[in-house]
């Protein structure tokens, strides 16, 4: 189908993109990687009258640290993170995000803050972000605001953004020594979403889990954070009657709905075995092995 007929901007400074943001209101939107809006506009699902394109706006690419936090402009591609060997030196579990979403084609032209934006529940970078430290920089007519994702994203497909806002960027804390994380991720086909996705960041003192992080994807309406499971495990030392626990938090902390991609208990007890392999990656890290992206 083709999308319903639409004014198209491409502003070159933020400036001007908020302005036409503020002039249009709920009949604008941003149009960033593309790879989710323009397969919603052809389905008729979003008509926005008009199209504010921001990929020709400088300065928005960024991918860079500074001091304890991982920048990240609104325009840096999944495949930009994929790449980055600073992303996978100082926060490993977001290199396995990047080459779990989607495929290439996709991965080149989309963008972290557009699938953040985005929030879809099933979607690699709010399941991921959301283990994290994670802040989102919207901008304005009225100035620059920053929250944090966990506020930023209210529901599924659903966030903090007023008319007239933009996401610019987003900022992740990187996280001290003896620390790791992973993503494991269970779709039907390469490159399709999720059926259920965990993602666990931890940091060790010695043996002791200091902090434990963990967020399911795809397995409620928005990315769920296993906050039962992180207060069982954290001050403990990971054993298998421990793991076992946490496993089972986990499991109830999911909120499945039945699909295509399978049942309520299917999900339920698929986010249980995830948990497992996504925490024996953040422990392998968090004691300074290297592994690469756990396949399933
Ligand atoms: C075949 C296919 C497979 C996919 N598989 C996966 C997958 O496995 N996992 C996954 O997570 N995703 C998947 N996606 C979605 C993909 O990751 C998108 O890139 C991502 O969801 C949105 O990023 P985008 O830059 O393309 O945003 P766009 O499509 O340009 O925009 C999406 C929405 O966010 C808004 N938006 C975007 N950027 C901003 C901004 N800076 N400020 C304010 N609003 C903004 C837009 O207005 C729009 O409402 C898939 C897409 C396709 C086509």
């Amino acid at each position: 189908m083709y999308p319903s007929e639409f004014e198209y901007f491409a502003p070159q400074t933020v400036a001007e993109a908020i302005a036409l943001l503020a002039r249009y209101g709920d009949d604008a939107k941003v149009l960033a990687g593309g790879q989710s809006l323009v397969p919603m506009m052809k389905l008729r699902i979003a008509s926005p009258r008009y199209l504010i394109d921001i990929n020709r706006i400088e300065g928005l690419s960024d991918l860079r640290r500074d001091g304890d936090r991982l920048v990240i402009g609104a325009l840096c591609r999944h495949a930009d993170v994929g790449a980055s060997a600073l992303v996978r030196e100082v926060l490993p579990i977001m290199t396995d995000a990047a080459g779990l979403t989607a495929d290439i084609q996709v991965r080149n032209r989309g963008t972290v803050a557009g699938s953040i934006a985005h929030a879809d529940p099933a979607g690699d970078w709010p399941a991921v972000l959301a283990a994290l430290d994670t802040d989102v920089t919207i901008a304005a007519t009225s100035g620059v605001r920053t929250v944090p994702l966990s506020a930023f994203i209210v529901d599924g497909y659903t966030t903090q953004l007023e008319p007239g806002e933009i996401v610019t960027g987003l900022s992740v804390g990187i996280p001290p020594a003896h620390a790791g994380g992973a993503y494991v991720k269970f779709e039907k086909r390469a490159g399709d979403f999720a059926v259920a996705s965990v993602a666990v960041q931890i940091a060790l003192d010695g043996t002791t889990l200091r902090s434990v992080a963990i967020s399911l994807g795809a397995v409620g309406p928005a990315a769920i954070r296993a906050t039962a499971a992180e207060q069982v495990l954290q001050g403990r030392e990971a054993s298998e009657s421990l793991l076992m626990d946490g496993e089972r938090l986990v499991r109830e902390a999911a909120q499945p709905f039945a699909d295509t991609r399978g049942s309520v208990e299917y999900k339920r007890h698929l986010a249980g075995v995830l948990f497992r392999r996504a925490f024996a990656g953040a422990l392998d890290r968090a004691n300074g092995r290297e592994i690469s992206t756990i396949h399933m």
